[in-house]
Formats: structure tokens, sequence, C-alpha cells
């Protein structure tokens, strides 16, 4: 009987995990291998904060699930994971509905003989009252989306009001000093200095504000001091506003209540502090962290049932005694890429290798103006970088995920598309 395979989420861990078994183990029919995805299509979610000031048309680098599966060997589904019933190995997923509330699809249950919980994480509030109903968020395509509308009414209102001889300001204010904080502060500068050439001339850097809030002492707390010395000086330069040691304490509408000072006003918030797995995981009978996310042993079993595995954000898998592997894209490629080799290495009968993490340091990008990092060769030997090389090593990053997705020769000509369409599509999307 062939082994039946189930990954529940197509994102950087799990569409890596599905390609690559659909190719080794799905072509040659020793497993069937199911990946289910509640969206039909894949952005690499580290893009999203380009999707959300308009740098990138997601069109041109969404990936459709369906026609990866038919090349990679492995079997699609679209549908919301709601339950797990590990007893009986079947997971349960929701009925799809159209936009008007009909049903498409109605819910369905699915064995498994192996489970793989990859369904990634999404921002953690911690508690703090009016998140939810007064800020954007970008954990998903929708959602960056959404605020990219809003965004772009943002932009015509105030240039029509500075226009109109209105002393007019837009006012942004980002809630997280960390990667995906810092890089929309610099991804909406760079957007705004190009709405010019777009025929909104009126508002212009003087024009716009963006405020950045961290709770901690400094931003990027995962890059060393000097670098995130570095990344806030530059961003001041931009003309960012930057407070840091100062949790927010309340979101009102427009408004950031801080623990300290003056609340901050902005037309739009985007809270973008912390990690966490989705609720959902709450209900499954596997044991999970205060964050949601479920334990894994070191072979990436959930700690409660070794049929179940998990990768990527919604997976705690400890390093050490005292430290987590971290919420990130390399962390889920690494698990998708070790739980692929255990499971090939169980067919033919040989033992699995316990998950060894290999940090290889963090980049972030500050849009067009540069980009910081460290790049770790081992656990002593670490190099910070700066400027053209730390953006081309950022741009690989992504340019590895399509690696594992599609084989070098595919990357290098989705890497010529992406050139050809910087030349010939707009720069920014206004639509
Ligand atoms: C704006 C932004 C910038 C980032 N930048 C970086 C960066 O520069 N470098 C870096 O290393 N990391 C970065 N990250 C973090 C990185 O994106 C994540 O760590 C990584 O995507 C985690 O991969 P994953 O496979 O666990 O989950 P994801 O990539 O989030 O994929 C989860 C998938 O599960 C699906 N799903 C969720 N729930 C369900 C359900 N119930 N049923 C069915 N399907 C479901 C989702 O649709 C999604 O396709 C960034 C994140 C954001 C938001």
């Amino acid at each position: 009987m062939q082994e039946q395979i189930v990954i529940v989420g197509g994102g950087a861990g799990g569409l890596e995990l599905a390609t690559m078994l659909g190719r080794k183990l799905g072509r040659s029919k020793q497993a069937k291998v199911t990946l289910i995805d509640r969206n039909s299509t894949h952005l690499w979610k580290p893009l999203l904060h380009e999707v959300a000031s308009g740098a990138l048309d997601s069109r041109l680098a969404e990936l459709d699930y369906r026609g990866q599966s038919a090349r990679a060997g492995f079997q699609f589904m679209i549908g919301t994971l709601e339950s797990v019933n590990n007893h009986q190995k079947t997971i349960q997923l929701a009925a799809i509905r159209d936009a008007q509330g009909r049903e498409v699809l109605a819910a369905r249950s699915l064995s498994y003989d192996r489970l793989i919980l990859a369904i990634g994480g999404v921002t953690a509030d911690f508690g703090t009252p009016g998140v939810k109903e007064h800020s954007y968020f970008l954990d998903s395509l929708r959602q960056a989306d959404e605020f990219h509308e809003h965004l772009l009414n943002e932009f015509l209102r105030v240039d029509q009001s500075i226009e109109d001889g209105n002393e007019t300001t837009l006012s942004l204010a980002i809630v997280g000093g960390g990667a995906t904080g810092v890089e929309l502060a610099a991804e909406l500068i760079h957007s705004v200095s190009l709405l010019s050439i777009y025929g909104l001339s009126y508002l212009d850097q003087k024009h716009f504000k963006v405020c950045l809030v961290e709770a901690g002492e400094r931003l990027l707390p995962a890059l060393p001091e000097r670098l995130s010395t570095s990344v806030e000086k530059k961003l001041k330069s931009l003309g960012v506003e930057v407070i840091l040691d100062n949790p927010v304490t309340q979101v009102q509408e427009n408004t950031l209540v801080l623990s300290e000072g003056k609340p901050v006003q902005a037309n739009l918030i985007v809270w973008a502090a912390g990690v966490r797995a989705p609720d959902v995981t709450k209900g499954w009978g596997l044991k999970i962290r205060k964050n949601n996310q479920i334990e894994v042993n070191d072979y990436l079993q959930s700690v409660s049932d070794t049929s179940i595995y998990a990768i990527g954000d919604c997976a705690a898998c400890r390093i050490d005694d005292e430290r987590w592997v971290p919420p990130r894209a390399q962390s889920a490629h690494q698990m998708a890429e070790c739980l692929y080799r255990n499971i090939v290495r169980g067919y033919r009968q040989q033992p699995a290798k316990p998950f060894v993490y290999k940090d290889r340091g963090s980049l972030v990008s500050l849009s067009r103006f540069s980009a910081v990092g460290n790049l770790m060769q081992s656990k002593s030997l670490s190099m910070s970088v700066e400027g053209t090389m730390a953006r081309w090593a950022y741009a690989s990053l992504y340019r590895m995920h399509q690696r594992a997705l599609h084989g070098w020769w595919k990357m290098f000509l989705l890497l010529m598309v992406d050139r050809l369409n910087h030349v010939v599509k707009p720069r920014l999307k206004l639509h």
C-alpha cells in the first residue's frame, strides 16, 4: 500500500517539501504526496512588504499550486485545515464558500499515514487592546493587498488635497522594529519617491511621515548592535522617525498610545511585532508552547504523536536548553530539507538524522537604498555586510527558494523574466 503523506501549508517550508517528496516518491508512486493550502497560489512571504508598498506586483511572483503539483509529482488540494484527529489519523478541512457565502465544496475529511504541519505563523499582538480593530497585519497576500489598496487611496486623497492648496501630510505608523517593520518603512519611503513619475507630483517626502515604534532598546535585535545603529541612522536620514524603548500600550483609531510620552497619530497603522502560530493549533491535542507553536523533537515530530511533524514558523524546535529555532524562511527551508532526507532515508531502511539548525545569519533590505546583515560561516565566525553585497545576498535568499522549487535552469529564467519586467513594467504598482 502506498503511504499517504499529507502536508498542510504550502509556504516557504511546505511547498519546498512537497516538491522534493513529489519528485522523489510521488512520481515513482512509492508514496502519495498531498499538499493542502487555503489559497490556490503561493507567494514567498518575505515579499509581502514589497506587495504592501507597491514595489512588487504579486501577480508576477505568484506560483500556481496546481501547476507546481503537475510538474513535481504531488497532488494539490485547496482547503483550510480545521482539526486533526490523531486517533483516527484524519484531518478535517473547512467547507469552501464563494464571496456570496454559497458553498462551493462541503467540509472534507482526509486520511494520512504521516501528517506534516507547515501552516506558518501570524503576527502576535501580545494582548494589546485595539490592535486587531485598528491595525493592518502583513501575514498573508490578502492582508498585504488590502493595505496596498488603502495606501493608494490615501496617496490619491493627500495628493489632491495638497493640489487644492491644503497643507496635509500622510502619516504611517509601524509597530515593531524587527526585519518586517524596518523593511516596510524603507519600501514606503521608496514608493513615495517614485510617485511624481506617475503623475502624483504633490505628495512628496515633505508631506509623508513614517514613524517606526519599537518596544526594545534597539532595532533589529537579531543583528549585531553596530548594524542596528547603522540601520537606525539610515532610516532617520530617509526621514523616518524612530521611537525606541517605548512599548505600545493601546491602539485606537489612527492613534498609538505609548507607555511614555505623546501618542503617535497616523492615517495608517501597521502592526509587525512578534510571531506566533495560529490559534487553531490549540485544539489538536498536541503539546504546544505559549505562542501556539507545536513542540517537536530532534526529528521534527510532535512530542505528542510521532506520525505528526511540524516545520517552519508553526514548529517549536529547540536549539539548546535556552534557545529555539527562530521563525525565519531559512529555518523553514532547513527543516523541509532535513525532513525530506529523513523520509527518504526511511524508505531506504536507513536511520533518521536529527535536525541541527545552522544559523546562516540575517539580512535586512532597506529597499533600493541599501541592505545590511551578518553572514554566519560558523558559530564563531560571522561577517557583517552592508550595501551592494548585502543587497545581493538578500536577493539570493528568494532565488534559493525558487531553485528549490524549479531547479537552477528555471530559476535563472525567472531571474531574467524579473529583470525584463523591471524594464517594461512601471516601478510602482498604482492599481
Ligand atoms: C513581511 C515579512 C518579511 C519577512 N522577511 C523575512 C526575511 O527577510 N528573511 C527571513 O528569513 N524570513 C522573513 N520573514 C519570515 C518568513 O516569511 C517566515 O519565517 C517563513 O515564511 C515561514 O515559512 P513557513 O513555511 O513556516 O510558513 P509560511 O511561509 O507562512 O506558509 C504557511 C502556509 O500555510 C498556509 N496555511 C496557514 N494556515 C492554514 C490552514 N489552516 N489550512 C491550510 N493552509 C494554511 C498559508 O496559506 C501559507 O501558504 C518575513 C515575514 C514577513 C511577514
